[in-house]
């Protein structure tokens, strides 16, 4: 039998442990395993484009363990009443090559991408950070927010949609949960005294969420929305400007927002900070820029924690995956009996 999360489950085990919690332990965890990248067969994630969105692949393993995610990205999806991102996974063994887990990832990635982030803001944003923007207030934007409070105690947040009802339910989701919400006029005026800028935007198009002019030194962006060939966020200048930092720089180069760059524009990919091989932020006026496009071990990891944390409880459901016959080379003989062959005369 295969572990199963499914959407019921996934709900009920996120409703009794806490998004917050979850996020916080990822969180850690990612930190664990980031320092440990070399040991990873890394590859960027296989992407099948259309005109309207793109349905990805992403494949990671390290010794012992492997896992993919199957992950869509569709910014017209909620004016059909679906959503821009879905997706789920799986998490097996490197010994047998049997699966462990099945797993749903919507809610998954939500967390695990807030998570990711906090990771970055804790190696990249100033410890005295107080206020985060949020521009783009779908899906990601109340996660992303639990994850700085988990990484950074802030609880001013400073909203902008262009989809008034976005911000409307941003709103109505975190003010019962203790943060403090401004409602900005203008992407300009979200950005106006924030110490943490968070664009989670979607729209399959060189847009500009952030100007670099708005960008204030000290300031630490948290670029997630930018993800995909052609769907980019920052004005480029802004990266110009401040440090940037990748999670897996061959697959950041095709999806970021240094897609825009010359390919040899210099980055930090993460791990590297967060095992001390390079400095992360150096001084209160620096800016930096996390360039985050989601990469599979940030998925392996938040698989592995599921994996965890729902063992041996009502979490975990089974599904009967893996056909398994008595002889494990007679497969055939699942499917016909011995008494049903035709005989040959
Ligand atoms: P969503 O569709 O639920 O929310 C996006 C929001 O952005 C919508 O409310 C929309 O009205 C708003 N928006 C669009 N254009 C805007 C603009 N110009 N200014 C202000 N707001 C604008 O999507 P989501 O699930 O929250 O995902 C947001 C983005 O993050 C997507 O592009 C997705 O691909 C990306 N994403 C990245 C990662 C990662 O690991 N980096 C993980 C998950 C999602």
């Amino acid at each position: 039998m295969v572990m199963l999360v499914d959407v019921p489950r996934m709900t009920a085990w996120i409703r009794h442990t806490g998004a917050e919690r979850i996020i916080a332990d990822i969180a850690a965890r990612l930190e664990t395993d980031y320092a440990r990248w070399p040991q990873f067969d890394k590859v960027e994630r296989i992407a099948a484009h259309s005109p309207i969105g793109v349905i990805e692949l992403m494949p990671i393993a390290d010794a012992d363990r492997y896992g993919f995610k199957y992950v869509n990205g569709h910014p017209a999806n909620p004016a059909r009443g679906l959503q821009t991102v879905t997706a789920f996974g799986a998490y097996a063994d490197v010994h047998t090559g049997y699966p462990i887990l099945i797993a749903e990832m919507t809610l998954l990635t939500a967390l695990r991408t807030a998570a990711t982030s906090a990771m970055a803001a804790r190696h990249l944003a100033r410890a005295d950070s107080e206020v985060m923007a949020i521009i783009g207030n779908g899906s990601q934007s109340e996660f992303q927010a639990l994850g700085m409070r988990g990484a950074l105690g802030i609880t001013s947040l400073r909203i902008w949609d262009t989809d008034p009802a976005a911000m409307d339910k941003l709103q109505r989701n975190l003010e019962p949960h203790g943060f403090t919400v401004y409602r900005a006029t203008s992407a300009r005026d979200a950005c106006r005294g924030a110490d943490i800028i968070t664009t989670a935007t979607a729209d399959k198009a060189l847009a500009q969420i952030v100007a670099n002019d708005w960008v204030e030194p000290g300031m630490h962006l948290n670029a997630i929305g930018g993800d995909c060939p052609g769907k980019t966020e920052l004005d480029t200048d802004i990266l110009r400007r401040a440090d940037v930092f990748v999670e897996y720089e061959p697959q950041t180069r095709i999806e970021g927002e240094i897609q825009h760059l010359p390919a040899d524009h210099p980055v930090t990919e993460l791990w590297t900070v967060i095992t001390g091989q390079a400095t992360g932020r150096t001084s209160p006026a620096q800016i930096t820029v996390f360039d985050s496009v989601g990469f599979a071990l940030e998925d392996l990891t938040a698989l592995a924690h599921v994996a965890d944390a729902v063992q041996g409880t009502e979490f975990a459901g089974e599904i009967d995956l893996v056909a398994s016959p008595a002889d494990p080379r007679d497969l055939f003989g699942m499917v016909v009996s011995p008494a049903s062959v035709p005989s040959s005369r």
